[in-house]
């Protein structure tokens, strides 16, 4: 587990502490490449101390069109605002540290959760499998009929032919 030790900071107007880690190996719920390398500051901004960084994830991850498998980069900006004690203010804005002693992985956990997108394409134009023949169509294009939208502007020259016999 990666901790903070923020006194100097929160007693320092003006201190700004840089950090890096490794995510812990005990967050591994998402299927990562590696752990994810979290790279940030902890500053006091005329008595407010904020958290802000980046965490970096990659996810070896599969292809929701084409299940290719491949690793999938995402920078998840973090920026929290960390408090001792809390006068009525809304608890969503600040994070309430129990000490000076800090350990920010559960709050950097939330927030990869919350930036991972519902659907992970390999590429925006990924063309996925055919629906016949399953063939990657990114990799061979497979020479199944895909069916046809209807055309109904199609014009038969002897369509109307018919009425008039
Ligand atoms: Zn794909
Ligand atoms: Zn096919």
């Amino acid at each position: 587990m990666f901790f903070l030790e923020l006194e100097s900071v929160f007693n320092t107007p003006g201190l700004v502490e840089p950090f890096s880690f490794a995510m812990p190996a005990s967050y591994d719920a998402l299927p990562f490449a590696q752990p994810p390398v979290i790279t940030g500051e902890v500053r006091n901004r005329a008595g407010v101390v904020t958290l802000q960084g980046t965490a970096q994830v990659q996810l070896a991850t599969q292809c929701d069109r084409c299940a290719d498998e491949f690793t999938h980069s995402i920078a998840v900006p973090l920026h929290h605002t960390l408090v001792l004690s809390l006068n009525n203010e809304n608890t969503d804005d600040f994070v309430l540290l129990q000490g000076y002693r800090f350990s920010p992985c559960d709050l950097i956990w939330e927030d990869i959760i919350l930036t991972m997108p519902p659907r992970i394409l390999c590429n925006a134009d990924c063309a996925g499998l055919c629906g016949i023949c399953g063939t990657n169509q990114n990799i061979a294009p497979c020479n199944c009929i895909a069916p046809q939208p209807e055309n109904t502007d199609t014009i038969t020259p002897f369509a109307n032919l018919k009425d008039i016999i």
